[in-house]
């Protein structure tokens, strides 16, 4: 049965992927997910309840055996494999997020070109996942260490960048011998199910990568109560984060918490004005500011204030929205998005902020059916109001004024947020305190607030995590046990 579905039979269904094929969901609900450039429905997705996620589970939990025999190296070379048909499958892969998400191509193809890049890392990490040798007090005593799978693990993501963040989890997770259960965002199913069809043909064996479909609280919530789900690993709001920590707390499941952030971008008084006018229109728009990493917050010294806004208002309205070649900016995942985002652009001018750009979305012609919104610039408001505190996703920042690097600073620490940052100044010193004081898991000088890399360590302080770093080589402690092997060694033999 198709929730509000007219033309059943042109639509495509997606089916959850357990033990290596398509498996319909169990109460044959699906749900519509529609595309966010002109509201049409594109797809049903099946809308997975327990049962469902238990069949995806347990198929996890059979492979596991098998798929943590393997050697690393095996496991790396089956990893390439796939790495390999996402190259051969570029165009088609990104056409299925493109549409799923309404991003302009050129950025669905910079989002494939990252995410391969991570499985080609990943890949190779398993002629690495180095151990240390390590000394010991007690003579003849060798003493070293291995890393061994946890498990099954279930990864949850969402749809902002969808092809990277499961690139970012599943990666990490199969190389370390763990086999997996990914939760698909309801607002981008159909590329988490092309991702796994391709696993199977690169050989990687059934069940080492089952996909469910489905909401957060009848799909997601069932998935991370299964007590056979060892570890947890979730890129979503801080919100799910808390609840995610609360139910792995109750058995020790190890949990791996990626969330939000409230971005600051500070600009100098001595600051290259052109450079950093093109990063803050990037930072906080790019993707539509559906970004953990975006600039939501821009922090100017008042010597150059007036000066840095008209260039960056002047700039933020030649960015044209849509999805041809030539757009800047497409659409909110979600009508719910756009709708949240006009109340609280509202709510703050109505109490004085002061609209220097956008604050509204198309109302008329061809975009007017999409979850577009105009690229908005707000100032004259408080640090301590909802604007500058919450957490919007979407393109949407506020700018402020300052005095002083001190006073930079200590605006920029002033949320509960703490995940990427950003200065632009001439000055290392300047650089090198606001790197030393700022209350962020990425302190960037001269770029933007967004820019990890595959081998980079990416988290953040505060709401924005738990305190673990996804990718880079840091993942490997989400993903594998530390085991201490000692061995003491008859003394003539060394
Ligand atoms: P969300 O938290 O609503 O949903 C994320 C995923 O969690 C979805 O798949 C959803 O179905 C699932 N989910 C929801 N409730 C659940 C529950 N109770 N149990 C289990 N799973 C549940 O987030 P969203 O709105 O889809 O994504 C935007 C958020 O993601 C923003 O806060 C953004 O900052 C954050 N994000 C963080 C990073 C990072 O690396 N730190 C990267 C991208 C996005």
């Amino acid at each position: 049965m198709v929730v509000g579905l007219q033309n059943k039979s042109e639509m495509k269904y997606l089916n959850n992927w357990i033990n290596g094929c398509e498996s319909e969901p169990g109460n044959n609900l699906y749900l519509n997910k529609f595309n966010p450039h002109n509201g049409e429905i594109i797809s049903c997705f099946a809308d997975s309840q327990e049962l469902d996620v238990s069949m995806a589970v347990d198929s996890a939990q059979n492979a596991y055996e098998g798929w943590k025999s393997f050697s690393p190296v095996k496991r790396g070379e089956l990893l390439l494999q796939l790495v390999k048909l996402m190259q051969l499958n570029f165009d088609n892969l990104t056409h299925i997020f493109a549409i799923e998400t309404g991003k302009p191509i050129k950025d669905a193809n910079g989002e494939l070109l990252g995410a391969i890049k991570l499985g080609e890392f990943f890949s190779s990490e398993g002629m690495r996942m180095f151990g240390r040798t390590m000394t010991s007090a007690i003579p003849n005593k060798q003493s070293f260490t291995i890393r061994e799978p946890r498990g099954v693990a279930a990864l949850i993501v969402p749809a902002n960048t969808p092809m990277a963040n499961i690139a970012w989890k599943v990666f990490p997770a199969l190389i370390c011998g763990n086999t997996v259960v990914l939760k698909s965002s309801e607002d981008a199913p159909n590329i988490a199910i092309e991702f796994a069809r391709l696993s199977k043909t690169a050989g990687i064996p059934d069940g080492v990568l089952n996909v469910i479909h489905g909401t957060g609280l009848s799909a997601g919530q069932k998935l991370i109560e299964n007590e056979k789900v060892k570890t947890i690993s979730f890129t979503g709001s801080t919100i799910v984060g808390k609840v995610i920590a609360n139910v792995a707390a109750q058995r020790l499941a190890r949990v791996s918490l990626e969330l939000g952030g409230k971005n600051p971008f500070i600009v100098c008084d001595d600051a290259d004005l052109s450079n950093s006018v093109n990063w803050a229109l990037l930072s906080a728009f790019s993707n539509a500011g559906q970004r953990c990493a975006a600039a939501s917050r821009i922090i100017v010294f008042e010597e150059i204030y007036e000066k840095f806004v008209q260039l960056l208002v002047d700039q933020t309205q030649k960015l044209k929205l849509g999805v041809c070649t030539n757009s800047n900016l497409g659409p909110l995942i979600s009508k719910k998005q756009q709708g949240m985002i006009k109340d609280i652009v509202d709510n703050t001018v109505s109490q004085g902020g002061r609209l220097l750009c956008g604050g509204d979305f198309p109302k008329e012609g061809p975009l007017s059916n999409g979850y577009y919104f105009y690229p908005t610039l707000i100032d004259n408001v408080s640090i301590d109001s909802k604007i500058s505190n919450t957490e919007l996703f979407g393109p949407v920042a506020t700018i402020y004024s300052v005095k002083s690097l001190d006073e930079a600073i200590q605006l920029a620490n002033n949320t509960s947020y703490g995940l990427t940052s950003c200065i632009h100044t001439k000055d290392i010193n300047r650089a090198m305190y606001f790197a030393k004081n700022v209350k962020a898991g990425v302190a960037n000088v001269n770029t933007g607030t967004f820019g990890s890399e595959p081998h980079m360590p990416f988290g953040g302080f505060g709401d924005s995590g738990n305190g673990t770093r996804e990718p880079g080589t840091d993942a490997l402690e989400v993903y594998s046990e530390l085991k201490n092997v000692s061995i003491l060694v008859e003394s003539e033999f060394i």
